[in-house]
């Protein structure tokens, strides 16, 4: 990210973005041509999708297990949409048979489901759900932020119309780019649907639709000509961000898409061993557990803000809180990115044993760090 800035037009440039391309259809696992950079966090890339491909009165089913679900029904209903939601307690996942009866019901244009909320750390099972929404001529979209690269996630194989993310998660990078891919199916009916603009009716506004999408720097069509071969200008691609964007995918690929996911299953592992070790109990379904991150239950006998700020202060490590129905009830230890590694795990762990002792918690002491171990020997 301290490589030298060009103009938008340097031939080196668009060399850089076509490569950023190509290199993020690897991280998606998709053939989409539509995959790009959004110039902003991860909810530029939500916001994106949505106002793009939804139009004032739209029908969306949102179906929501945690604090991003929420997120994406307000995005939509921003974006004027007409949102149904059906919900599941937190720390639960959705049934495939229950968002199919949901879009039997509702008939929306879009399902928007969250694959990994990180507030709750679940991860919702995707993989059946693209034949439903196929089956129904639904639009397929998930935010896999927080999932990508440390759970499995195929763009293709799964028949997803949009895929939005973040660098900050398990891609490891900062926070400003969201790479988001596109299939041909939701670019054509977007770009349909603008063509009124021209003066050309087509089927797809016979509906009364408006023609314009109500954002301009979010406009999917226009961003797509400007990363297409047209290359008309539209904004000023945010280079620093673009480096950095495109060696975190680098990096993925290099080590390998699948090592990558597998060395995230194998730290979180470790980590879960060693909060069970401590006497913690995890949160939710373990069997659709996150890999990438942990909520244990904070004990009674503790505060959980004072141990969260002596983790940070004595030893320099960060563990989240959380939102909403779970806010003071369970921390979140997060094994991601740079971080899904042993030396991150055990120190954790050790760090987090000996501040629970020095807060008054009466819990088994010393056998984290020994079942993490066992963990990765039986790995
Ligand atoms: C962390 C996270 C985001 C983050 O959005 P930003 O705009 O980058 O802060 C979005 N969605 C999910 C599911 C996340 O876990």
């Amino acid at each position: 990210m301290s490589a030298p800035l060009i103009g938008q037009y340097d031939p080196a440039m668009t060399g850089f973005m076509n490569e950023t391309q190509a290199r993020y259809r690897q991280v998606f696992r998709t053939q989409n041509a539509a995959t790009m950079l959004i110039d902003g966090t991860s909810r530029a890339g939500i916001e994106a999708v949505l106002v793009s491909a939804l139009r004032p009165g739209d029908r969306v089913l949102v179906p929501i297990f945690g604090r991003f679900g929420h997120l994406l029904a307000e995005i939509a209903q921003r974006a004027g949409a007409d949102v149904h939601t059906i919900e599941v307690p937190w720390g639960e996942v959705f049934e495939p048979e229950q968002i199919e009866a949901a879009i039997r019901n509702v008939q929306p244009r879009m399902l928007a489901i969250v694959q990994g909320d990180t507030s709750t750390t679940m991860c919702q099972p995707l993989e059946e759900l693209g034949a439903i929404c196929r089956a129904h001529d639904v639009f397929f979209y998930t935010d896999a932020t927080a999932s990508i690269v440390g759970n499995d996630l195929r763009a293709d194989d799964w028949q997803l119309d949009a895929v939005s993310v973040g660098l900050q998660k398990c891609l490891g990078g900062p926070s400003g780019s969201a790479p988001v891919t596109l299939s041909d199916r939701l670019v054509d009916w977007m770009r349909q649907r603008r063509k009124v603009e021209a003066g050309i009716r087509t089927e797809a506004h016979q509906d009364g639709s408006e023609p314009f999408i109500r954002s301009n720097y979010f406009d999917l069509p226009m961003i797509l000509d400007y990363w297409g071969e047209e290359r008309l200008n539209h904004h000023t691609e945010a280079t620093t961000m673009l480096y950095g964007a495109s060696e975190c995918a680098r990096l993925v690929i290099e080590e390998g898409l699948d090592q990558a996911i597998e060395r995230h299953r194998q730290h979180g592992d470790a980590m879960l061993a060693g909060v069970q070790a401590l006497g913690l109990k995890p949160f939710g379904d373990l069997n659709h557990k996150m890999n990438n991150v942990v909520g244990v239950a904070i004990p009674d006998s503790v505060d959980g803000d004072t141990v969260r700020a002596q983790m940070l202060t004595d030893f320099g490590i960060e563990i989240g809180t959380s939102f909403g129905p779970l806010h003071g009830k369970i921390w979140r230890i997060g094994t991601m990115g740079y971080n899904a590694r042993k030396s991150a795990v055990l120190q954790t762990l050790s760090c987090l044993d000996n501040c629970l002792a020095v807060n008054g918690y009466r819990g088994p002491r010393g056998e984290a760090v020994q079942a993490a171990l066992e963990s990765y020997a039986h790995a």
